[in-house]
């Protein structure tokens, strides 16, 4: 008579993709393993993950991590970050504005693979993916998170409140954010779409690079 063997499969939910995440020794081990992802329905629509970008492709630490939502149509189709037109506007304000090298500070999305037509992320799909972005802070090591628009920032911050509430502030967090600030600014593609804002999001950046003790030697990338 035949063994009927049982697959024993991966844990599965998120305790499997916490397991995996903290099973990831340094980013680049992350890095693949957030390639091998199929905990949602994502990873069939997918042209391929989109990890985080920075120094040596988002595999090197940073002292700033920007957090946006989740990749859009360039991003998937190229597997970096912030690409299309809202990354444009965010380029300028690191590179213009802030007066630094876009590698030198780490970009990553709360959601490592694109919702189809750019859907909002949906509650299951964020508390999958979460804990690859919770692995990648550790990593990252950063002093100042700027989370990019209301998803991002109210994962960070744990709060159901409106950006317009949550930014212009500097968060001191404590739990797996202890020690580190965040400090919410408007979302690029909003900015491009409400340009009368772009003003508070330059006070944002300006609070965050005082508090890096960067020089104000920029210009208001955003105006
Ligand atoms: N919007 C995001 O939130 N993230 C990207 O990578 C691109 C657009």
């Amino acid at each position: 008579m035949g063994v009927v063997r049982t697959e024993v499969c991966e844990a599965s939910g998120v305790p499997g993709t916490r397991r995996r995440a903290q099973a990831a020794a340094d980013l680049s081990a992350l890095k693949e393993t957030v390639a091998a992802c199929t905990a949602c329905g994502l990873c069939r629509t997918r042209t391929q993950t989109v990890f985080g970008d920075g120094a040596e492709g988002g595999t090197r630490p940073a002292r700033i991590l920007f957090v946006g939502e989740a990749p859009g149509q360039q991003e998937d189709e190229q597997g970096v970050p912030f690409v299309g037109p809202a990354g444009r506007l965010l380029t300028d304000i690191i590179e213009k504005g802030m007066g630094i090298p876009r590698d030198s500070v780490y970009i990553a999305n709360v959601l490592k693979c694109r919702p189809p037509n750019n859907r909002d992320p949906s509650p299951e799909e964020k508390a999958l993916c979460t804990p690859f972005l919770d692995r990648q802070i550790e990593l990252v090591d950063p002093e100042v998170l700027i989370p990019l628009g209301r998803h991002a920032t109210q994962h960070l911050l744990g709060s159901e409140e409106p950006m317009g509430r949550l930014r212009n502030r500097v968060h001191r967090p404590t739990g797996r954010l202890a020690g580190r600030k965040v400090i919410p600014t408007y979302h690029p593609a909003y900015l491009l779409r409400e340009p009368a804002r772009k003003k508070d999001c330059w006070a944002d950046i300006q609070l965050a690079m005082d508090e890096l003790g960067l020089p104000r030697t920029g210009r208001a990338a955003t105006e």
